[in-house]
């Protein structure tokens, strides 16, 4: 099916509604949470293919998505609170396992590695319909209660997983989250958003897709204990053979709609000046600058 097609379908803006009072009831039932976490070149070592524009994955170092530490934070919380398990999946390469390592070694109880091939060269409308198809195959086993995102990654940068994925799972999203406020047995999740000039409270039902700002809760750290007594657990690998096979025209560069024409570095100007005067006559130099190039602005 096409993602066009897939969309129309979707419901998911029924499902979003906004709340004035929170009503608080203890969750019973054990909450199966997924994170959505990320491999990312450690900043100052991506290295681009020139000739087709897509990122070089062993050309440098690699760590965890930063955002995606918000998300697995989100997930212990819950999981102390109203008690289940987190799981964890990610997509990329065979060296994306050290992540779901690093997150058993923060209190993972379940890895999943989504890896193959045929998603190379994989843009984000692609990755979206992979990951979904992944938690589609994961779910087959246990559906989740609520998946989390990060805000966005620190090289792709989209930050339209979480909508794209909610639209492949028909499921509601709600993006921006700086706090969860409920959860309310077996039923609904209320959290607060942050659409930048206001905050809005919302109460979505299960299953629900959610990204998490940074700063929602204080990441930890892996731990030594953690790290010993998770050496052992496996890592789940699925592959496109356990995806649907009626999307498979969704996957890798035949489902990916953009293409990378050119990809470069900023022009950046190196020039240096230097100016000598008074006080008086540097500030107002400075200030005539900034008038001209428009950094100050009538008023301000
Ligand atoms: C034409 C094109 C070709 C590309 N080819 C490649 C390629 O060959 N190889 C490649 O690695 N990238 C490739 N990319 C980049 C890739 O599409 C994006 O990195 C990917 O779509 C995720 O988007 P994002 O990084 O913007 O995620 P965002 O939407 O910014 O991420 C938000 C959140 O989604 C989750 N998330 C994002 N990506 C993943 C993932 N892979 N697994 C699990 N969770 C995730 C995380 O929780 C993250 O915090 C290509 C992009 C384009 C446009």
């Amino acid at each position: 099916m096409k993602f066009q097609e897939i969309f129309n379908q979707s419901s998911n803006r029924n499902l979003v509604r906004p709340i004035d009072n929170l009503i608080f009831t203890p969750y019973n039932n054990l909450m199966n949470i997924l994170v959505l976490i990320k491999q990312v070149p450690m900043s100052s070592d991506i290295g681009v293919d020139e000739e087709t524009g897509v990122i070089k994955r062993d050309s440098g170092d690699s760590k965890m998505n930063p955002y995606d530490l918000y998300g697995l934070e989100t997930a212990f919380q819950l999981k102390e609170e109203y008690g289940g398990k987190v799981s964890v999946l990610t997509m990329g390469p065979p060296a994306a396992e050290a992540v779901i390592r690093e997150a058993y070694m923060m209190g993972a109880d379940e890895g999943w590695l989504l890896s193959d091939r045929v998603f190379a060269g994989s843009d984000v409308l692609a990755t979206s319909a992979a990951l979904s198809g992944g938690i589609q195959a994961m779910e087959n086993r246990s559906p989740f209660d609520l998946i989390i995102c990060g805000k966005q990654t620190t090289d792709g940068d989209t930050g339209q997983i979480a909508s794209e994925c909610s639209e492949f799972l028909q499921i509601p999203c709600i993006t921006n989250v700086v706090s969860i406020d409920s959860i309310i047995h077996d039923d609904s999740i209320s959290l607060s958003s942050d659409l930048g000039h206001r905050i809005e409270k919302v109460k979505v039902p299960f299953p629900a897709m959610i990204a998490v700002e940074k700063g929602i809760y204080q990441p930890r750290l892996p731990s030594y204990i953690l790290k010993k007594k998770s050496a052992g657990y496996q890592i789940n690998w699925l592959n496109q053979e356990d995806l649907d096979k009626t999307n498979a025209a969704l996957y890798g560069l035949e489902g990916s709609p953009t293409q990378v024409v050119r990809i470069f570095p900023p022009d950046s100007n190196t020039e240096q000046e230097i100016w000598k005067g008074t006080a008086e006559e540097l500030s107002s130099r400075l200030f005539s600058l900034l008038e001209d190039e428009k950094f100050l602005q009538e008023g301000i």
